[in-house]
């Protein structure tokens, strides 16, 4: 077995207890790593090295050429070691290789040069009072920032983020999730050959209730990015009362994947499974796990969509030519295959899908221990059901049929979340006037699951908190505003 150690101070320690958790590969579903079980204890030496390190360094003060030279370095370091860091991401969470190595570490070194331009070119304004006042703004780091980081995507959402705190001139301290956490420890290396001051950056390994919940109520941390359930977020929102600190949350979905009659019905199908059938099998927050299919064109799209479903071979992920991986963990294997009797419970018509690792992978394989679900379809009238509410996380839809644009947009506002919204039409009138009616953070039209660094994301209703990552203004979440009024008169 493998062993990652935390990061603090510049140190690679165990954790103070000397306890350590196992890391699962859910390919196969044996351990294949342990990493350490620490507690509230090491959080606390992490936020003192974070504030030791602000004040040793002077990061808050050094040049943004300096910040930004740093983060090159960064992203070159990323490249790297891409083929090392993908494999470790793809044994802890079994995302297929494919993605990791080939999409989401060159994205995440991309990402951070953006985020070293964006130090190069941040600038508060002037304000035109009267004429006997100078009155300006300034954007100024926060001190000691948190990061908590899910398990479906842990690498791109470590690295832009830390790069963004970087940016603003903080120290962070991070808490991965403990299913997916030994990508990110040895991740840390990179900002040691990156020259960054030691103890600028702090990886504490553990559980959520244990080390997570340490940071969302420390005293001494002034800014938490969250990624993660909407359950969690709000935990956290409240634990965060102690110092009042500024929240940045990205939380669940129940996304709507709109098929309008006009559509590129070839396009739309391809879209629609590249929204939900992923190949982290289905575990995204913006997955299109609600697909809205106009009446007239429900039933041949459902049999197109069943025939390219078909099309996806599930399996290994560190199999290049796997087209879907397993459920990243054992409790959310659980989880998917009880949605998956629910949704016979409820009522629900099982399109197309269905079977797990039992049915899927043959006896005597390695990965008959693994977490394997196959694409699949419920068909309903009614969007009231759990299974059409609720996050399921795997690669499971629910079709819903629809007539006009007004019952299309009913439905979709029709859960508690807000995070994304997909449209397909060849109509431009109607595009435009059915993305205005939508209330989602990230709307895609003719595309679906489309990011870039440099648009914003985030996440409306209960998706998010009004945050947004990501485009122009990602350094302003990791900072403070400050207004100045100076009397020249
Ligand atoms: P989760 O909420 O269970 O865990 C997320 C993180 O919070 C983990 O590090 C976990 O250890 C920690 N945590 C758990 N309990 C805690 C507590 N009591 N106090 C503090 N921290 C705690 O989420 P998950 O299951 O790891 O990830 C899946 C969820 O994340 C889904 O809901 C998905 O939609 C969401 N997600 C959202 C986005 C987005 O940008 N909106 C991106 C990816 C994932």
């Amino acid at each position: 077995m493998e062993e990652f150690l935390n990061y603090i101070g510049g140190e690679r320690r165990p954790a103070r207890s000397g306890a350590w958790l196992d890391s699962v590969n859910p390919a196969t579903g044996k351990p294949w790593a342990r990493i350490p079980a620490s507690s509230a204890e090491d959080v606390d030496d992490a936020v003192q090295a974070a504030q030791q390190a602000l004040e040793t360094s002077g990061w808050a003060y050094v040049s943004a050429a300096e910040r930004a030279a740093r983060l090159r370095a960064l992203a070159d370091a990323i490249d790297t070691h891409t083929e090392r860091l993908s494999e470790i991401e793809t044994l802890d969470n079994g995302r297929p290789l494919r993605e990791t190595r080939f999409a989401q570490l060159p994205g995440a070194a991309l990402q951070v040069r953006y985020l070293a331009g964006l130090a190069e070119n941040l600038h508060g304004s002037t304000v035109d009072i009267r004429s006997e006042a100078f009155a300006y703004t300034s954007w100024e780091p926060i001190g000691v920032t948190a990061l908590i980081i899910p398990w479906n995507g842990p690498l791109p959402v470590f690295f832009s983020k830390v790069a963004a705190s970087l940016a603003a001139g903080n120290a962070i301290v991070v808490k991965p999730a403990q299913q997916a956490t030994a990508s990110i420890l040895e991740a840390t290396r990179l900002f040691d050959e990156a020259s960054f001051p030691p103890g600028l950056v702090n990886v504490v390994s553990g559980r959520g209730s244990e080390v997570g919940d340490a940071v969302a109520g420390h005293p001494g941390i002034g800014k938490i990015s969250f990624t993660g359930s909407t359950e969690t977020g709000r935990h956290i929102m409240q634990r965060a009362t102690v110092n009042i600190k500024n929240l940045l949350l990205e939380l669940g979905g129940k996304s709507p994947n709109i098929v309008f009659a006009d559509a590129d019905l070839d396009a739309a199908v391809a879209g629609v499974a590249a929204g939900i059938f992923t190949p982290n099998a289905g575990q995204a927050c913006v997955a299109g796990s609600r697909v809205l299919i106009e009446s007239s064109v429900y039933d041949e799209f459902v049999e197109r969509l069943a025939a390219h479903a078909q099309s996806i071979t599930v399996g290994d992920p560190m199999d290049l030519s796997t087209g879907m991986g397993p459920i990243a963990t054992q409790a959310q294997y659980d989880t998917v295959r009880s949605y998956l009797q629910l949704g016979r419970e409820e009522g629900a018509d099982l399109a197309f899908g269905g079977r797990t690792t039992a049915d899927l992978v043959k006896e005597g394989s390695p990965l008959r221990g693994g977490y394997y679900v196959e694409p699949t379809l419920f068909a309903t009238r009614d969007n009231g059901l759990r299974i059409s509410q609720e996050e399921i996380f795997g690669p499971v839809a629910v079709a819903l049929p629809f007539d006009g644009d007004d019952q299309a947009v009913e439905l979709a506002n029709d859960t508690p979340y807000g995070l994304a919204a997909g449209l397909w039409t060849e109509d431009v009138r109607r595009a435009h006037r059915v993305t205005r009616r939508l209330r989602a953070g990230n709307v895609w039209v003719n595309t679906y699951k489309a990011m870039h660094w440099a648009l914003p994301f985030g996440g409306h209703k209960q998706s998010g908190n009004g945050g947004t990552a990501n485009g122009p203004t990602a350094l302003h979440e990791w900072m403070d505003l400050k207004a100045v009024w100076m009397n020249i008169g």
